[in-house]
């Protein structure tokens, strides 16, 4: 059974995170959704929210799970037996951050291993921040966002 933990803080859900969940999704038996729980971010989204959402967007299979969690992400990766991490890489801007995540993790985890996929073509330029950011000014996201992430967008800025 190859399981996988797809952690992030999804503030909010984007085509971007959908892509790399589905192709997963086809790679592992189970892919765990785990939303970042840290009250030291500031997110638009609370977790819950942010969890909702997901679970909205997310066509519904026993190989889901969605679920939230607080601390250190190798001790909750040990606690749910898994040993496989995933992320997305976008641009080569992504890179450095993201190496050097993996190598930490690698370091306090040596049997946590990331694996990386790479961004779909139709949502290279897409991240929770800059969709935050233009629609908070009003403008239409819905090509970067699945239909509940735009509405709760929407609601959330008043618009
Ligand atoms: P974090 O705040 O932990 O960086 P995000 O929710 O922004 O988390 O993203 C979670 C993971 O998904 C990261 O590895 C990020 O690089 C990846 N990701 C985000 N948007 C995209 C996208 N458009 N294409 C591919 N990967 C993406």
């Amino acid at each position: 059974m190859q399981a996988a933990i797809y952690p992030g803080s999804f503030d909010p859900l984007t085509f971007g995170h959908l892509d790399i969940i589905e192709r997963a999704r086809a790679r592992f038996d189970r892919v765990v959704v785990a939303v970042a729980d840290n009250p030291q971010k500031h997110h638009l989204f609370s977790v819950q929210e942010r969890m909702d959402l997901v679970r909205k967007c997310l066509p519904a299979g026993k190989d889901i799970e969605v679920d939230s969690f607080k601390g250190l992400l190798v001790d909750y990766a040990r606690k749910k037996g898994i040993n496989t991490l995933l992320r997305g890489l976008r641009a080569v801007s992504d890179f450095e951050y993201e190496f050097n995540l993996a190598t930490m993790n690698r370091k306090i985890a040596k049997e946590v291993e990331t694996v990386f996929l790479m961004t779909g073509e139709s949502s290279f330029y897409v991240s929770s921040k800059l969709v935050r950011e233009v629609a908070s000014f009003g403008a239409d996201v819905s090509a970067m966002v699945p239909e509940p992430v735009s509405a709760a967008l929407k609601k959330k800025f008043g618009i």
